[in-house]
């Protein structure tokens, strides 16, 4: 198995340091491979995604990935910021499914917005649809309004649509998910005012007959949205388009209260994959030492179990940081008194040392 490593900027390249030394910890047949992505890459190659980090993602059954972004290219044309970089991977290698888990360690309940009793234990998977809906319909643009009362004016327009074949695959993935956990799918739509949402609820109720020991539930993202900070317990998987998605999986990530802690992975048809933690390059505290490793180790673990195939790896790491926080190491972001602050580099070793 190969794996691509692609650290990127601000607090990256520090996070997945921590990630490799528990991934090496395992010591699992596994070959990597690191390349520069993101600003890092405009700086060394003048591109964010080259063509050799691309060839490296391509070839490889898993990426790793860091984060990508900082300040100080913010002024360089769009084709080459940081950002461009996880975009064009997601085209490249075609990651139609990304997958959130929102998930509140008993320890960190505190750490919630919400209180204590509506978030702990909470386990929500987020399976937001990646590739299509109304940031990559056609036609988008500006133009003098053809119509209306606003005719002749400027006005600027994009467009909605899915197919049956993306809602099918996205469907798939979101009930079969739920087989490895508590068999329950929320499909969330907005079938009342949009066409294309109506379309959606009949496809995923048409792949529903392929899974009838799972439940099916359709709810209208305005509800969801509410649900989400009334009960969200409620929830096990949601699947939902790729705007609605991505909404509600910041919405969910804030119910956790520690961005720090959240993994993600984004998958395509052939189960390749892209891993990466919730979170940004967070450039304030890039070069401090202070970052959070967990949210990245974590998704190291999310990588074993849907693309290598090996869960028990995946289920050693996410019970070497149970015990990590258990014994009471924070790092500043999740700190709170009455537990030990560390800083990255410690808290790796600690999980490393906590895989026994
Ligand atoms: P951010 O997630 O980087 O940071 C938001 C806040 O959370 C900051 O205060 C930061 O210090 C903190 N934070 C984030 N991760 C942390 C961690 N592991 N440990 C402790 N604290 C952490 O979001 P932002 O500030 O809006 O964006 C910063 C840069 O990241 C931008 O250039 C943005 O475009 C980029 N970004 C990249 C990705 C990605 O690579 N997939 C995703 C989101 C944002």
């Amino acid at each position: 198995m190969k794996i691509a490593i692609l650290p990127g900027d601000g607090i990256g390249p520090e996070i997945i340091a921590e990630a490799v030394k528990v991934l090496n910890a395992l010591r699992l047949p596994l070959e990597m491979a690191t390349a520069p992505v993101g600003g890092a890459a405009y700086a060394a190659h003048g591109h964010p995604l080259p063509e050799a980090t691309l060839a490296l993602a391509r070839d490889a059954d898993a990426v790793l990935f860091g984060a990508v972004g900082d300040w100080k290219y913010d002024t360089l044309p769009r084709h080459l910021r940081p950002e461009q970089a996880i975009l064009g991977l997601r085209k490249a290698l075609g990651l139609f499914a990304n997958l959130r888990p929102a998930i509140c360690y008993a320890q960190l309940t505190h750490a919630s917005s919400l209180k204590p009793e509506l978030v702990a234990g909470l386990d929500i998977l987020i399976v937001r649809e990646l590739t299509g809906d109304i940031y990559f319909g056609q036609p988008r643009g500006r133009r003098s309004a053809p119509d209306g009362p606003f005719a002749g004016t400027d006005e600027a327009y994009d467009t909605m649509r899915y197919s049956r074949p993306e809602i099918e695959r996205i469907a798939h993935v979101a009930f079969q998910a739920a087989r490895k956990r508590r068999r329950k799918v929320t499909s969330v739509d907005k079938a009342n005012v949009l066409e294309t949402f109506q379309f959606w609820k009949e496809v995923v109720t048409e792949v529903h007959r392929d899974y009838p020991d799972v439940e099916l539930e359709h709810m209208y993202v305005d509800n969801a949205a509410m649900q989400l900070v009334k009960a969200p317990k409620k929830f096990d998987v949601i699947v939902t388009g790729n705007m609605f998605g991505d909404i509600l999986s910041d919405e969910a990530a804030m119910l956790t209260g520690s961005i720090g802690m959240l993994p993600s992975a984004s998958l395509n048809e052939r189960g390749q994959g892209l891993y990466e933690p919730s979170h940004g390059s967070a450039p304030d505290i890039a070069g401090q030492g202070i970052a959070n490793p967990l949210a990245t180790i974590l998704s190291v673990a999310m990588m074993l179990r849907y693309s290598l195939q090996m869960p028990e790896a995946a289920d050693r790491i996410e019970a070497a940081v149970q015990r990590v926080l258990a014994d009471g190491l924070r790092t500043p972001d999740i700190h709170s008194e009455g537990t030990r602050r560390v800083g990255t580099a410690e808290m790796g070793d600690a999980v490393v040392h906590a895989l026994g």
